[in-house]
C-alpha cells in the first residue's frame, strides 16, 4: 500500500505512561473523579447508547452560550479541543499553507499541521519560556491561515498578558485566523491575564478554544468547545467535524458539568491546584530549579540534557512526569497528598 510520505516524518504524540502502583503526573489530568450527580448522568446517558448522539451537540451549545452569554451559532463542540484544533487547520489551510506556532508549545500543534498537509512556522519561546508573540507576528506571511496562542503554554505554564496580546491581534491581518486555546483558561489567577472571550469584540478572526478535560475532570469522555467570533468559523468547525464525534455520553457530562452545583465544585478544586503549585514552585526552587510561575496545572523544570534522565529516576520513585528530551520535564499539580511524593522524589533526586 502507499501511505502519504508525510506520515513516516510525523512526530509521535508521546501520552503520559500510566505504570500500576506509580501516581501520574504526566498528562495534567484531575486527580479527582467526575462528582457524583456527573457521573449519575453519565449512566442514565449510558443507558441509551443505542441510538446516536446529537450530532452538532445542541443542547450543550446552547448552554455555554448561555453561560458565556454569545449567541449559540458562535459555539462549536468538538470531540476534545484537540479535535477543534485539528478541525481549525483543517477549515483554513490548504496545502503547503502556513500555521504559526510557539515552540515549545501544545505537542499535537506539529501533527495536527503536517498531517493536514500545511506547513508549521515554529517561533521559539523567550528565555524566559513566554511566547514571543512579536516574532510570531513578524513571520505571518501571504501564506499564513493560523496562528496558535497557546495560553496559558503547555508545557511551561506561562502566560502572555493583555496588553501583549491586543499588541498581537492588531498585527495579525484581519484574513488570518487566531485560535486562543485556553485548555487551562479555569486555573488562571493572574488578573492580567486576558480571557480570550473579552477579544472576540474587536477581533473577529479570533477563536478561544476550551475543553472539559482539565478544569472539569473529564479527560477520559473527549468534550471541549470552540467559541468564535464569527459564526461562519464555527460553521466550518462543524462542517469538518467528523460525524457524530462528540459521544451522548459526553455531552450529557459536560452539561451536568454546567450547573452551579458542579461549576461551585470544580471551583473548589481549581483554587486547590492554585495553592498548590505554588507550594510545589516555591519547593522545587528552593532544591535549585528554575521553574517558571505557572498559570495552570502544572509546572516546568527546564532540566535541559538531565531531563531524560531525571523523569527516569522519578519514576523509579513511583512518580510518572513528562519529560520532552533535551528540553525539560512538566509535572501536573494534583492532590496535596500525590504532589508531596513528586517533592520528595525530587528532594532526592536534587
Ligand atoms: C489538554 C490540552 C488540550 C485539549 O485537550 P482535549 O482533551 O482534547 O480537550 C488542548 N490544548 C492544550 C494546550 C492542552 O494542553
Amino acid at each position: 500500500m502507499t501511505l502519504r510520505p508525510v506520515l513516516s516524518s510525523l512526530p509521535a504524540y508521546v501520552p503520559g505512561r500510566t505504570v500500576p502502583g506509580a501516581i501520574k503526573l504526566a498528562s495534567n489530568e484531575s486527580a479527582y473523579p467526575p462528582l457524583p450527580h456527573v457521573l449519575q448522568r453519565i449512566a442514565d446517558a449510558a443507558a441509551n447508547a443505542n441510538r446516536y448522539p446529537d450530532n452538532t451537540s445542541s443542547e450543550l451549545a446552547g448552554a455555554l452560550a448561555a453561560r458565556y452569554g454569545v449567541p449559540a451559532d458562535q459555539v462549536a463542540v468538538g470531540c476534545g479541543s484537540v479535535s477543534l484544533c485539528t478541525q481549525l487547520v483543517q477549515a483554513v489551510a490548504d496545502a503547503d499553507d502556513e500555521v504559526v506556532y510557539a515552540w515549545r508549545s501544545f505537542e499535537a500543534y506539529p501533527i495536527i499541521t503536517a498531517v493536514a498537509g500545511a506547513s508549521a512556522v515554529q517561533v521559539p519561546l523567550t528565555a524566559g519560556h513566554v511566547h514571543d508573540l512579536d516574532e510570531m507576528a513578524a513571520r505571518i506571511t501571504g501564506k499564513t491561515r493560523l496562528l496558535f496562542v497557546c495560553n496559558p503554554n503547555n508545557p511551561t505554564g506561562t502566560a502572555v498578558g493583555r496588553d501583549a496580546l491586543v499588541r498581537f491581534l492588531r498585527a495579525v491581518p484581519a484574513d488570518v485566523v487566531v485560535a486562543l486555546d485556553e485548555a487551562y483558561r479555569e486555573f488562571v489567577a493572574d488578573p492580567d491575564v486576558p480571557d480570550g472571550l473579552t477579544l472576540l469584540p474587536e477581533f473577529p478572526n479570533v477563536v478561544v478554544l476550551r475543553t472539559f478535560s482539565k478544569a472539569y475532570g473529564l479527560a477520559g469522555l473527549r468534550v471541549g468547545y470552540a467559541i468564535t467570533a464569527d459564526p461562519v468559523l464555527a460553521t466550518a468547525l462543524r462542517q469538518t467535524q467528523v460525524p457524530f464525534a462528540v459521544t451522548s455520553v459526553a455531552q450529557a457530562a459536560a452539561l451536568a458539568s454546567l450547573e452551579p452545583a458542579a461549576e461551585e465544585q470544580m471551583a473548589q478544586r481549581v483554587d486547590e491546584v492554585r495553592r498548590e503549585r505554588v507550594r510545589v514552585r516555591d519547593a522545587l526552587r528552593d532544591l535549585g530549579h528554575d521553574v517558571p510561575a505557572s498559570e495552570a496545572n502544572f509546572v516546568w523544570l527546564p532540566l535541559g540534557e538531565r531531563t531524560v534522565e531525571w523523569a527516569a529516576r522519578c519514576e523509579d520513585h513511583g512518580v510518572i512526569v513528562r519529560a520532552f528530551a533535551s528540553s525539560g520535564v512538566r509535572v501536573t499539580i494534583s492532590s496535596p497528598a500525590e504532589n508531596d511524593r513528586l517533592l520528595a522524589a525530587a528532594a532526592d533526586l536534587g
